[in-house]
């Protein structure tokens, strides 16, 4: 499988480690596989690991040049060492847990293949050494990305977070490391810390001394992986219950709904793929004008989905023929901060489950779509977002254990102004 840059058909076909390393395309732009290839379902019987799927779907796009080399299953049964369960809640609804990774949001999945991608890549001559990680975060992805690069030799890690504007927690899991990682806390908005992120990954003089590569979702290495649990459950949904369901999936930058969307057209039986947004308007707007069009990022209570321009959107296009196409594989539901908190308030008498913000929003999806097969994809767990989410059930979330160890760590952590050239200059 090669890669082509959205826009650019033929031109500049890459390889898989080439697209990761490279980032983007020489014109800017994301790539994307050549084709989605189709898969026969048969291959899977129930039960399967994820690090099955990974071996029968990843091998379809990671097989070119020396992407030959790496070995897929070692590196899927490193990556992929906690499970993504789909629990039945009731005849036409399951919840696609997604949060059992070490930071406990579905991030961890993505992060630690990148992360055990970058190593072998060294390992085979194919990426150089030593790298420096760059990623900017609205929350849950530098602590995942940090998790992942932990004390991995000749990586290093740069994280860079909107101070003030994510949980106690989730700041936590970002500082709560040192060594080869190196988290800072940027005094302005998540957009900031994109642009920061992106200023340093094509500033070409430093490139000349250091060698970077970008962990933000826009990073196949981090998307990839994210097909094997919509495969898997939509799988094991369709032989419960004999139907499609639709994947309603919490939507920030559409790494995860891109996913979704590239399982399904390899076969998989999702029906439809929801894009679940917070009061970031952006993709329901987008779809009302069939044109693009990025907002300012609006904060809410579902922080990591506050995104005004997501990273993914020409993905989204590129993978269908037109609006028309569209309209018939994916829909958008918008859900305000009010909705979000009923949701969390009625989510243990109704479905019998604390839902952590981001999952309230598809949680309040699935409640508007009554008759539907439906996933609910839950992204993180309650527990990280627990000063929203406890006064509102008006109980107490128990703490998973990798929370509590990395709630227990000193912290390190600079405050940087939102100036790319200074942070350059002075930490670079
Ligand atoms: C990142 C994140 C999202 C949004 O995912 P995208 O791939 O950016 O659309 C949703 N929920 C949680 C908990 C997240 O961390």
């Amino acid at each position: 499988m090669r890669y082509i840059s959205v826009g650019s058909a033929g031109q500049h076909a890459v390889t898989f480690t080439q697209a990761v390393l490279q980032g983007l395309s020489k014109n800017g732009n994301l790539f994307v596989p050549e084709h989605i290839p189709k898969i026969d379902a048969k291959q899977f019987v129930g039960g399967d690991s994820l690090a099955r799927y990974a071996d029968v779907i990843l091998s379809q796009f990671i097989d070119e040049g020396s992407d030959a080399q790496l070995p897929l299953s070692q590196m899927s049964a490193r990556a992929f060492n906690f499970d993504t369960p789909l629990k039945f809640l009731n005849p036409n609804t399951a919840v696609l847990e997604l949060f059992h990774g070490p930071t406990c949001a579905f991030k961890d999945m993505g992060a630690r293949f990148l992360s055990e991608l970058i190593s072998q890549m060294q390992k085979i001559g194919s990426a150089p050494m030593p790298v420096t990680v760059v990623v900017a975060t609205s929350g849950d992805t530098g602590g995942a990305v940090a998790g992942a690069f932990y004390l991995k030799p000749d990586i290093d890690v740069v994280i860079l977070f909107p101070e003030g504007k994510i949980s106690k927690r989730q700041e936590q899991q970002l500082t709560a490391w040192g060594d080869n990682i190196r988290a800072y806390a940027v005094q302005g908005s998540f957009d900031d810390c994109q642009r920061m992120a992106k200023d340093i990954l094509k500033d070409s003089h430093l490139r000349q001394r250091r060698n970077f590569v970008s962990a933000n979702s826009i990073s196949l290495g981090r998307l990839l992986p994210q097909m094997l649990y919509h495969a898997r459950a939509a799988l094991q949904y369709f032989r419960e219950r004999g139907i499609p369901p639709v994947m309603l999936v919490p939507t920030g930058n559409l790494g995860n709904a891109v996913a979704a969307i590239w399982a399904k057209q390899m076969g998989f039986p999702i029906a439809k793929v929801g894009l679940i947004t917070n009061a970031n308007r952006t993709l329901e707007e987008m779809f009302l004008t069939e044109t693009y069009r990025p907002f300012p990022t609006v904060s809410t209570l579902a922080n990591a989905m506050d995104v005004g321009a997501p990273s993914n959107v020409d993905r989204l296009l590129q993978a269908f023929s037109g609006f028309v196409e569209i309209n018939k594989n994916v829909f958008v539901c918008t859900v305000t901060d009010q909705q979000i908190r009923e949701t969390i308030s009625q989510g243990i008498s109704r479905w019998g489950e604390v839902w952590c913000p981001h999952t309230a929003t598809a949680a309040f999806a699935r409640e508007q779509l009554p008759f539907e097969h439906c996933i609910i994809c839950a992204t993180a767990h309650p527990a990280k977002f627990e000063t929203i989410v406890e006064p509102l059930i008006g109980q107490q979330v128990p703490v998973p254990e990798s929370l509590s160890w990395m709630i227990s760590r000193p912290t390190y952590v600079n405050r940087v102004s939102a100036d790319s050239k200074k942070f350059i200059e002075r930490y670079l």
